[in-house]
């Protein structure tokens, strides 16, 4: 393993634990291949630092779109792109992360069927204030009609992980 290619500890954690502004837009350029190993599974984990990943993602996307009307030519006899393309990796990423933070106490959680809704629950509740972070920008008033079809998504995921986990159970009670 070679560390160097990774960013120092200081400049990833802040002294309260949470990832920093610096790892988070990490994280949202969908590089996170240089954060040290734990960084991408606390934002799963921590909801502050999830919701901050949305907005880091949202504040990217201004930041973009600040740049390209800098840099196009004013007056030019083209029109404008109408709208910035859409951070996709950082949304798809934070859902995912948002996701896969639920996965483990799903899967791993001895708890009954209560416990394994409450966490789908929160990992819906994480997904859709993520969401909203994201879209409340009104630059992605369009795209709000496709948070549905990713909580429905996200929904069928975790649904099929627990139907996968009472099968498990069911198959081990079986044979004994
Ligand atoms: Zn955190």
């Amino acid at each position: 393993m070679q560390d160097d290619d990774k960013l120092s500890l200081d400049l990833v954690w802040q002294p309260d634990g949470h990832l920093t502004d610096i790892a988070l837009t990490t994280l949202g350029d969908g590089e996170e291949a240089i954060l040290p190993g734990g960084a991408a599974a606390h934002v799963a984990r921590c909801q502050i630092c999830s919701s901050a990943l949305g907005r880091t993602a949202l504040l990217s996307l201004r930041a973009g779109e600040m740049l390209r009307a800098h840099a196009a030519p004013s007056g030019a006899g083209e029109p404008a792109a109408p709208r910035a393309p859409l951070p996709i990796p950082a949304i798809a990423f934070a859902l995912a992360l948002s996701a896969l933070g639920a996965a483990p106490s799903l899967v791993v959680g001895a708890g009954g069927l209560r416990e394994r809704l409450a966490a789908l629950w929160h990992a819906c509740a994480v997904v859709v204030r993520t969401g909203c972070a994201v879209a409340g920008s009104g630059a992605l008033s369009g795209w709000l009609t496709a948070l549905p079809w990713l909580s429905a998504a996200l929904l069928v995921v975790v649904g099929v992980g627990v139907a996968w986990t009472r099968g498990k159970q069911l198959t081990l009670n079986g044979g004994m």
